[in-house]
């Protein structure tokens, strides 16, 4: 057993090897029907596909006048108002010519009319109006179907439901949606050292920032984490946490996967019936990662160290648990800032420096945070992207362009 875990540990990859690796072993979770209301957040599992038009039928932009535009040939002819249509009724008639039809914004267009004339152009007075201005055709209508056509797919299976696609839903009077199921993520912090909130905190004991760290992060993705708390390093405890973690779609570790750990962690992991690779990721904090499968849930052994465990969180568990959440777009968004100061590394892989991004005019700049040890988790707390600086170079200077890796959500 030990000589397989030790092979499997030799292996090295890079961070998009890694990360395919991944997505190849995880799907898009089935679907529920969920109110609109309760939709938003969350991933379309169908095509929406609009069953009316909208609007549903021509109606006017402003208040004003219907108008004939072929009746208006100069500015300041008087026309008899036929009659009124308010906002949500129907038109009496059709227009008829040399005669105008008082509507309101929204108001169906009598038919025959082809324009609009807003009220501030003209001028009322007893039964007819004068209008000052010559309309354009079309001027101030909204057509029948200019936003949504009947039998147009309006939002494609994957999409986001932010506002505005609650909004789309509502207009075309959908109560339900079909979504993906938001994924189960459980989560297991690992190491005898490692205390909880709560338990008292005794010499060489530290608290488990990690814990806290992953469930705001499964949670600000929308999916729902299962914590399970501290597995000691034995046998026991991991197989014990492990069982409790069989009706999740995703399991987290955090720690237990470097080279001087337990080998405990690491032979549970790769057990009968578990598979998991250990893996040397090319990356800056975060080398150390495992992947697999323990009681068939696929799962991600992140590092133990705070930042590598929320770095390593970013550019593997993330994308994982939104590929399952049903998101068809999975890696931070990236952007380019221009150094506001010198930064070297130690260069041999990608560095996931944390910096602040700022706009400065009409420029984006980006510095570093400060220290950048694993163990500094202040760096992420002041920090709102990585700054991904490439393997090749060690050095770059003030004022060169560099991709940053966004991760506050807020910013
Ligand atoms: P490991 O890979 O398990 O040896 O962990 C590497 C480092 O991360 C050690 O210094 C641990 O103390 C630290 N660490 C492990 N788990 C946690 C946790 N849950 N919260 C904060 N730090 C941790
Ligand atoms: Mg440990």
């Amino acid at each position: 057993m030990l000589n397989i875990i030790s092979q499997r540990i030799r292996l090295m990859i890079s961070v998009e090897q890694a990360r395919e690796t991944i997505l190849k072993r995880v799907a898009p979770l089935g679907s529920e029907k969920v109110y609109i209301e309760q939709a938003l957040g969350r991933y379309l599992s169908e095509d929406v596909i609009s069953e009316m038009d909208i609007p549903s039928w021509d109606n006017s932009a402003m208040d004003g006048y219907a108008v004939h535009t072929s009746d208006i040939v100069s500015p300041g002819i008087q026309l008899k108002v036929a009659y009124e249509i308010p906002a949500g009724s129907s038109p009496q008639g059709s227009l008829g010519r040399g005669s105008v039809v008082k509507v309101m914004t929204g108001a169906q267009m009598p038919p025959g009319a082809d324009a609009v004339v807003k009220r501030e152009d003209t001028e009322e007075l007893d039964g007819s109006v004068i209008i000052r201005t010559i309309p354009k055709k079309s001027e101030h209508i909204r057509f029948k179907g200019e936003d949504i056509r009947k039998g147009e797919i309006l939002l494609k299976q994957g999409t986001y439901l932010d506002p505005a696609q609650i909004g789309i839903l509502a207009s075309i009077r959908r109560v339900m949606v079909n979504c993906h199921r938001r994924p189960v993520v459980a989560i297991i912090a690992t190491g005898d050292e490692v205390a909880d909130l709560g338990e008292e905190i005794t010499e060489g004991k530290i608290p488990s920032s990690n814990s806290y760290t992953l469930k705001s992060l499964v949670s600000q993705l929308g999916a729902t984490p299962l914590y399970l708390g501290i597995a000691k390093d034995t046998k026991e405890d991991l197989r014990a946490k492990f069982s409790m973690a069989r009706s999740a779609d995703l399991i987290l570790t955090s720690g237990g996967v470097s080279m001087g750990d337990y080998d405990v962690v690491k032979e549970v992991m790769a057990e009968e019936g578990n598979s998991m690779a250990f893996w040397k990721v090319e990356m800056k904090p975060g080398r150390p990662l495992a992947f697999g499968t323990i009681n068939g849930v696929p799962t991600i052994g992140l590092p133990g160290n705070p930042v590598s465990t929320m770095t390593s969180f970013y550019q593997f568990a993330r994308p994982a648990i939104l590929k399952l959440s049903g998101s068809e777009s999975l890696l931070l968004p990236r952007l380019r800032a221009k150094l506001a100061c010198p930064v070297t590394t130690s260069g041999g892989r990608p560095h996931y420096i944390r910096g602040i991004l700022s706009l400065c005019g009409e420029e984006l700049h980006v510095a570093p945070t400060g220290p950048q040890g694993s163990g500094i988790l202040s760096s992420m707390a002041k920090g709102n992207c990585f700054i991904v600086a490439p393997a090749e170079r060690r050095l770059f200077e003030q004022g060169e362009w560099i991709v940053c890796e966004v991760f506050q959500a807020s910013w």
